[in-house]
């Protein structure tokens, strides 16, 4: 896949942001087809038989939930606008803006790593733990025995490294 291909990955087909980003590893953005007719209905742009090297595949989470609202109330005959400003995309040139555009694959990761550690923050303060926040790794905390003072000390570092200690304030 060029470059320029790979880059359109990270922009909306709607509004043009370079958002188009999964809130989990394993799952792509929403593709752009699974509101083809919608968005054909509403802005007359046909995104099925468009060139994929100029075109971006997926749409923002916030686009799609505007295209679903519309798509709902237009199903009820619901009088409902779009606030979208379609964006415009051109073929490949010497001063290609999605080619020299800040997005870079780190980017992506270090959003993809902040969401790790809010995940884990969620999951952890929700079993009882006591969450502290570092620069990098966060540090979840559980007495799980009063009497003898037996706790959970658990370390998770952005990149996914895990480490995790029972102590007991007894030992020493
Ligand atoms: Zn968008
Ligand atoms: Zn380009």
């Amino acid at each position: 896949m060029d470059l320029h291909r790979e880059k359109l990955r990270n922009y909306c087909r709607l509004c043009g942001e370079a958002r188009a980003i999964p809130y989990e590893k394993y799952r792509n953005p929403t593709a752009k087809q699974s509101f083809s007719t919608s968005i054909s209905k509403y802005f007359s742009v046909d995104v099925e038989s468009e060139d994929c090297h100029i075109f971006p595949p997926f749409i923002c989470q916030i686009c799609h939930k505007k295209m679903h609202r519309w798509k709902k109330r237009f199903a009820k005959k619901l009088k409902c606008s779009l606030n979208i400003n379609v964006a415009s995309f051109h073929p490949h040139d010497s001063g290609c803006r999605i080619c020299f555009s800040n997005t870079s694959p780190d980017d992506v990761t270090s959003e993809r790593r902040n969401t790790l550690l809010e995940t884990v923050t969620k999951i952890a303060k929700n079993g009882g733990f006591v969450v502290e926040k570092g620069e990098k790794s966060i540090r979840c905390i559980k007495l799980v025995n009063q009497s003898q003072a037996i706790g959970i000390w658990l370390e998770v570092e952005a990149n996914g490294c895990w480490s995790c200690k029972v102590y007991s304030s007894m030992d020493k």
